[in-house]
């Protein structure tokens, strides 16, 4: 079996850096993205292709599958990882955006799984990991339609991972916590504002206070791609891998404690006022 993998979202952060791992480990990459001429940081890398790959446009999914498989014979792994997310509290929040971050966190992942399944399962196997988020385990303030296209992602991957279990197709769902990449300015571009609502100033201002002592603990691009590349390559059936860098405390209560007693724990965490 050739080691090829399709990555989706690699213009930066954490995709950028799992493509450079991948092929620093000899892997072939299809390193997919929007807009391939805009990131030069790929360039000249061995077996390492850049693709345009919209993860709402299926024929461009179609196009670079195909590139891919032209250029290096076969595809064995997937990488979902595109995504972004939205800062801001929901009652401002117009719903064209909010079906927007759904096309591309969840819809956008569903095209991607389904013109690869009918080729993992031809060529009898294959492996799917989709980067989710410890916001698909937590509920958190200000950031309430990302965790929900991370939530709806978890139970769309835990659900097909039946399915395509009977295909010897083996899905992966990774969950990590903070992670130092142009994520966070661009969810603050994208925050629609509601300037002219003010009541929710000072509990935006808390919030703000409580999530920026859980950023200390964020983990830079390199060590989650290092984690990607271990889960993708386990070679185990294993489903869940959780790496929840400066959120470790808050998951260990969701995981461990009764529903009545997180939510007691997460109100000393998160603010209500
Ligand atoms: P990032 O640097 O902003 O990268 C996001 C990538 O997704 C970019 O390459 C972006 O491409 C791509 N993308 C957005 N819309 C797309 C679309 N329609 N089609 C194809 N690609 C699209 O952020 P990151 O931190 O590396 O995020 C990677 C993944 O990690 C995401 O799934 C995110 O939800 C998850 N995650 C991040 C954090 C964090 O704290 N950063 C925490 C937990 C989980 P363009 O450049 O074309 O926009």
């Amino acid at each position: 079996m050739s080691n090829t993998v399709l990555i989706t979202g690699c213009s930066s952060g954490v995709g950028e850096a799992t493509a450079k791992l991948f092929a620093a480990k000899g892997f072939s990459v299809i390193a997919t993205m929007r807009s391939p001429e805009a990131n030069t940081s790929l360039d000249g890398i061995k077996n390492l292709i850049k693709v345009r790959l919209d993860v709402e446009d299926i024929s461009s999914i179609q196009h670079a599958i195909t590139e891919g498989i032209k250029i290096f014979g076969q595809i064995n792994f997937v990488i979902n990882n595109a995504g972004f997310g939205q800062y801001g509290i929901f009652e401002g929040m117009p719903m064209d955006k909010v079906r927007k971050n759904f096309d591309v966190n969840v819809f956008g992942v569903m095209n991607v799984i389904q013109q690869m399944t009918p080729i993992f399962r031809q060529q009898g196997g294959g492996v799917i990991l989709n980067v989710s988020s410890c916001g698909g385990i937590v509920g958190l303030p200000l950031i309430s339609i990302y965790a929900s296209t991370k939530f709806a992602l978890e139970g769309f991957i835990e659900s097909i991972s039946y399915e395509l279990a009977s295909q010897n197709i083996i899905t992966k769902i990774y969950e990590p916590g903070g992670i130092i990449s142009p994520f966070h300015q661009r969810a603050a571009e994208e925050n629609t504002g509601n300037s002219d609502i003010t009541s929710y100033d000072s509990f935006i201002e808390n919030v703000n206070n409580a999530m920026g002592k859980m950023a200390i603990g964020a983990a830079s691009v390199e060590q989650v791609a290092q984690d990607i590349f271990d889960a993708t390559t386990d070679s185990t059936d294993k489903l869940r891998y959780c790496s929840p860098y400066g959120v470790e405390q808050l998951v260990r209560a969701r995981r461990e404690f009764s529903d009545e007693n997180y939510e007691k724990f997460a109100r000393t965490q998160l603010p209500r006022k």
